[in-house]
Order: C-alpha cells, then structure tokens, then sequence
C-alpha cells in the first residue's frame, strides 16, 4: 500500500514537473529552470543551453550584418537594395545624397517614383543592364538641388532572382577631365597646323617658282620661323608632360639667387633688345642675398618665363622691375613688375590654363606658345610656391613667387 502510494505520488510529481516546463516552453522559454533534480530538469538545462547557443550565433550573425552594412556605409560609390518589385530596401548615405533621398523615410518606396530622370527610369525598366546609364544627379525632379551639376554612372546587377543592387559613381570629375583631354589635343593640333600649313605653303611656292636668290632668302628665313615655332612649342610641351609626371623636386639643394637673376638679366637684355629697338628699362635687385631649394632647371625656367612675359607684352621704353626679398615670416618673393598693358580682372584666374590667351597675336609675333604660364604655375606647385597676379589695365602687372620660408635661407658667404 504505501509502496502503491508512492508511486502514484512520484508520478504526479513528474506530471507536474512536465506541465511546468511546457508552462515555459510555450511562453517564450524565457524562465526555464537552471539545473533542476531528474530527466527534466535535465531536460530543461539542455534546452536552454541549446537557446543560448542558438542566441549567440544569432548575435554573431547580427553583428557581420552590421559590420558588412558599415563598409557598404564606408564606400565612396551609392549602393541600392531593391527588392522584387523595385522598392528600396536599403541604402547608403552616398546613395541617398547623390538621389536626394532619405535612407529611412523613402524606405520601401519605388525608386523609380523618387528618381525621375527620363533616362533612369527607361534604364530601371529594362532589365537590360549591360552598360550603366549617366544622369544628372541635380537635375530636375530630384529632392536635393545642387549648385554645380554632379554626373552619376548608375549600373544595376540583378541578383538573388529578381532583386537589384544599383549602384552609382560621381564621375563628374572624370567628365571633366575627360573634356580637358580633348581639348588640350585640339589645342595643340591647331597650334601645331597653323606653322605647319605655312610651312607647306612656302614649300610649294618654292618647288613652282622660279625665283631669285632673294627671294629665296626671304622664303627660307620665313620657313626657320615658323620650324622654329613648332620647335619652342614641342619643346614647352615636353616640359609640361616631364613636370606632371615626375617627381616633386626634392628639399637639399640649394641655388644662389644671384645665380638665378644673372641669368634673367642675360635672357632678358638679350630678348629686350631682339623685340623693342628702344629696348626696356630694365632693373633687377635684391634685397636679401639668398638661397632657394629645389630645382635650379625649374626654377630658372620659372623666373626667366615671368620676366620674358613681361619684356614681350610691355610696349619698347617701358619699365621692367624684377626683384628679390624676403619677407618678415621668412618666405622669399621673387616679383617681376612691368608697366604693360595690363590684364583685367576676368582674365587673371585663366591665365595659367594651357593655351588661354589674351591677346593672340602678340603672343604669337612675340615668340609665345600659350604654355608659359601653365610651367610656371606646375613649378610654382611643386615647390610649395605661390604664384600672385595684381594687374591694372593700362598700367601694368605684378606677377611674383612666394616661396616657403623651408625653401629659403640666408647664402652663405663665398669665399673670395
Ligand atoms: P604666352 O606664350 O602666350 O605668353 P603665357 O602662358 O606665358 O602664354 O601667358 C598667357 C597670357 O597671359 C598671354 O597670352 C598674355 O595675354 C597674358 N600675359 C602674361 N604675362 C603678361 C604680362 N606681363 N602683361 C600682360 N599680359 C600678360
């Protein structure tokens, strides 16, 4: 009997241990025992250890899904998660700011409804995603408008059925680029056309015509200008590619500003008197007897480049100053002053662009290839150098180097 008993009370313990953890299991198993006596308590610390690894790996895959959302945040191109019928699932900020879209309130909204542009939209529908399309980024119907238009390469890669991934590229620097590349060859071709039709021209005359030795002279002289034209122009066109593609001149060696002046002067009295049977009054001083770093070839190319520029464009008797000082905080300045026509204010920011020009002719009769100042803004750039322009119409200009004051220090003093 009492054997009888405790069975029947064993059993309904057990009953009632099973009733309780089903009781947690079906609300969520949030509360299972920790380690209880018997076959469910066991029960009940095996799950629960199940859960907790269960739980970890969750967290863990949580945490990839963040740190992978974080790089895709990261990258310089926009990235968009369309799901099957072409709603936003997720974006990046670069994304949301090349479309003017917000990442979280246009959540789940078609794209095609908050991108308008013609072309991107035909492009979306297609499902033909071979090449990209280019847009304009502020173009009408977009949320954001910008100041300057921004050109996006939008490319879509289906995945995963019929999910899409967009994403886009700013290539408006790369445009840009691209149409300075061509009209830097254009640039050139047509420099290099004009002698070179000339010199066709005086070729034949000379192969058809008879003519005296005279003539002939006048002919050849005319030819050796115009060869020689294409000659300065190959050769500044030389020494742009060489500046852009080397490197920036290193900081220990140094040049004696003496050095550098006596050659402009040289150049300079050697073109004024070529250019101007009056010739220039011509000044060149310095302040503080100096050293520059950096490379003498450049440099000298450099100064000789602004004086020459002041000789050819100053009308014969008129003034040219080039001087050197060092300033209060240590910077050199090397300045050529003349009394020129001057440069009006427009043109000032495009002088060192390849090829711009004022006034052609003048440049041309003087010897100019449009380069000039191009070089000198390049050497200007790799030796940490400003180039300053003050100009006056109808009284003259200013054009002067700041160098930095790492790159000047007092000469030393030669021994005698
Ligand atoms: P160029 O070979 O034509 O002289 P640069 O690049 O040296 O080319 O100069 C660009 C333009 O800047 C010149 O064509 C000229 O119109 C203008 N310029 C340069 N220096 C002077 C100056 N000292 N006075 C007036 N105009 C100048």
């Amino acid at each position: 009997m009492g054997a009888w008993l405790g069975a029947v009370l064993w059993l309904a313990l057990d009953a009632w241990r099973a009733e309780r953890l089903l009781q947690v299991l079906r609300n969520d198993a949030a509360g299972l025992p920790t380690r209880g006596p018997g076959v469910w308590g066991e029960l009940a610390e095996r799950i629960r250890k199940l859960l907790r690894d269960r739980e970890q790996q969750t967290r863990q895959a949580e945490d990839r899904l963040q740190e992978f959302l974080a790089a895709i945040q990261a990258s310089p191109n926009g990235v968009i998660l369309l799901d099957e019928q072409g709603r936003i699932e997720w974006c990046n900020q670069t994304a949301a700011m090349q479309f003017g879209i917000d990442a979280e309130r246009d959540l789940l909204q078609h794209l095609a409804n908050l991108v308008r542009d013609p072309a991107f939209v035909a492009y979306l529908a297609s499902w033909n995603y071979s090449r990209d399309v280019v847009i304009d980024a502020s173009g009408p119907g977009h949320a954001h408008q910008r100041s300057h238009p921004v050109r996006l390469s939008v490319q879509v890669h289906p995945y995963a059925g019929n999910r899409r991934m967009l994403l886009t590229r700013d290539i408006t620097a790369l445009e840009q680029a691209e149409a300075m590349r061509r009209d830097f060859v254009a640039n050139v071709s047509h420099e290099i056309r004009t002698p070179l039709t000339v010199l066709a021209g005086f070729v034949e005359t000379l192969q058809n015509l008879p003519l005296d030795a005279d003539e002939r002279t006048r002919y050849l002289s005319l030819m050796s200008q115009q060869s020689h034209r294409m000659e300065t122009l190959v050769n500044d066109l030389l020494t742009l590619s060489r500046l852009e593609g080397s490197a920036s001149p290193s900081g220990n060696q140094w040049i004696r500003i003496r050095a550098l002046m006596a050659q402009c002067e040289d150049e300079g009295r050697g073109l004024s008197g070529r250019l101007a049977p009056l010739g220039h009054r011509l000044s060149f001083t310095i302040d503080a007897e100096s050293e520059l770093s950096g490379a003498p070839t450049e440099l000298q190319s450099a100064m000789s480049n602004l004086l020459s520029n002041a000789i050819r464009y100053t009308p014969g008797g008129g003034e040219v100053a080039v001087s050197w000082r060092v300033l209060p905080d240590g910077r050199g300045e090397y300045a050529v002053k003349d009394t020129g026509p001057g440069i009006a204010a427009e043109h000032i920011p495009r002088l060192t662009e390849r090829f711009y020009r004022i006034d052609r002719s003048r440049s041309r009769e003087t010897g100019g290839t449009g380069l000039g100042l191009a070089i000198v803004k390049h050497i200007a750039q790799r030796h940490g150098a400003e180039l300053r322009i003050e100009s006056t119409v109808g009284k003259g200009s200013r054009f002067a180097l700041l160098f930095p004051a790492a790159r000047v220090r007092e000469a030393r003093v030669l021994a005698k």
